[in-house]
């Protein structure tokens, strides 16, 4: 039997999809796992009933005027003592200064890129589900997780099944990656079809059910183009030896190439506990009865097919933005972010989506920094966001 282990969690975004996913494995490990924190954007209900029945000792609402709704909802003899706070700043107080062994980012946005970093600074190991921390913030987050010799173990999917598959590589082993991808809402309908498709079309994923901006951002394969950029950050390789390719059936959740030729990959059912439980576990193995095995034979055949880039113009745009490095990643992260709000707003068009990243990027190539600091970055996210938007008001995107 294996060494026994406990970890305090801290969960930032307990409400969304990750953050729910997250105490699910609490509640179903709870002689592991316990929960010091947890924040919420604007959701009292949930967060109430996550508070009464995972007792932590911090709960956070982001939404600074529902304070005292959450206060007085936490207010009897059970729940008096759990400290309420409020805001971004207290998003960073439950991520730097509780008790957690282990934060937990399953916040969506760049918003994540603070309260990621005041965690390392506290020394947390990180389980990054928030790729936006990396995509804006690599050049800053990477030498900070060296400096304060902290792990971060992505709890995305890809990168989880790349880290699983290095477990005992020698160092300058490893070649190459083959990220695996789903395609998105809209890999079976022809690049010409995608003028006319809606938000609504956008939103049904075909494999997995998570937050509506990682939903979108996986029809545009915005999501794969940024975890190219998430593979370079967190395993250091360059962006020759990192591809993708499109999977259907997301059961190789992706790949690596050793030296020797030799390819491992890591399968497992579309369930996101999984990579989020070995996050949260490493280098540990939890034995959870809920999760299904896998059965090949149930699946039949895996498919591999060459991924379109006239069709996604993200990801290119990835790899070009990834060559620049610097504050480029954070323009382009910006940017989409800024593009995928707009299209949720029914604002824009899927297609401006890429049509305002490549616009922001190209505007960005005066004020470029090759080495950035943490309020470099935080800066350029701030005014991209604002031009993105300036852009589709002035209603010259293209
Ligand atoms: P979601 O929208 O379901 O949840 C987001 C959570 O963050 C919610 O609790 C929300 O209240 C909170 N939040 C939103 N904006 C905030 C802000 N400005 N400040 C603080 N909190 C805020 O999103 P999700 O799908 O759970 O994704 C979370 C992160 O995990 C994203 O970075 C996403 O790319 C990544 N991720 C998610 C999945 C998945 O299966 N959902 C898979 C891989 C990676
Ligand atoms: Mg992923």
């Amino acid at each position: 039997s294996q060494t026994p282990f406990t970890r305090r969690i801290a969960v930032l975004g307990s409400t969304g999809s990750i953050g729910t996913q997250t105490l699910d494995i609490v509640r179903e490990a709870p002689h592991i796992f316990s929960v010091s924190s947890l924040t919420a954007g604007s959701n009292v209900e949930l967060l109430v009933r996550q508070a009464r029945e995972f007792r932590p000792h911090v709960v956070c609402i982001l939404d600074e005027s529902r304070r005292d709704e959450l206060r007085s909802k936490l207010d009897d003899a059970q729940c008096k003592d759990i400290r309420v706070v409020c805001g971004s700043q207290g998003v960073v107080e439950c991520a730097a200064e509780t008790d957690a062994d282990v934060v937990v980012t399953g916040i969506v946005g760049c918003a994540g890129l603070l309260p990621t970093v005041a965690a390392i600074k506290a020394g947390k190991d990180i389980a990054l589900a928030n790729k936006e921390t990396l995509i804006a913030g690599g050049p800053v987050v990477v030498p900070l997780v060296k400096k304060h010799g902290v792990s971060m173990t992505a709890a995305d999917s890809e990168h989880s099944a790349i880290f699983q598959c290095l477990q005992g590589a020698p160092q300058g082993a490893l070649r190459k990656i083959i990220l695996t991808a789903s395609g998105g809402a809209f890999r079976d309908r022809p690049a010409k079809d995608l003028a006319s498709v809606t938000l609504a079309d956008a939103l049904k994923h075909p494999n997995w059910s998570m937050g509506a901006k990682i939903t979108i951002d996986s029809a545009s394969l915005y999501n794969k183009a940024a975890e190219v950029i998430e593979a370079h950050y967190l395993f250091g390789l360059d962006y020759d030896n990192i591809e993708a390719v499109i999977h259907k059936q997301s059961i190789i959740h992706s790949m690596v190439e050793f030296e020797d030729s030799s390819v491992l990959a890591q399968l497992g059912w579309a369930d996101m506990r999984l990579p989020l439980l070995y996050s949260m576990s490493w280098p540990h193995r939890v034995s959870m009865p809920s999760f299904k095995p896998l059965d090949l034979v149930e699946i039949g055949s895996l498919t591999f097919q060459e991924i379109d880039r006239q069709k996604y113009p993200n990801m290119d745009l990835a790899y070009i933005a990834g060559r620049k490095a610097g504050t480029m990643t954070c323009v382009l992260n910006a940017a989409n972010e800024a593009a995928v709000e707009m299209f949720r707003e029914e604002k824009i068009h899927f297609l401006d989506i890429p049509k305002i990243n490549q616009a922001m990027m190209d505007s960005h190539r005066d004020d470029f920094l090759q080495y950035p600091t943490l309020d470099d970055i935080v800066h350029f996210d701030t005014v991209t966001r604002i031009h993105a938007r300036e852009l589709v008001a002035s209603g010259k995107l293209g």
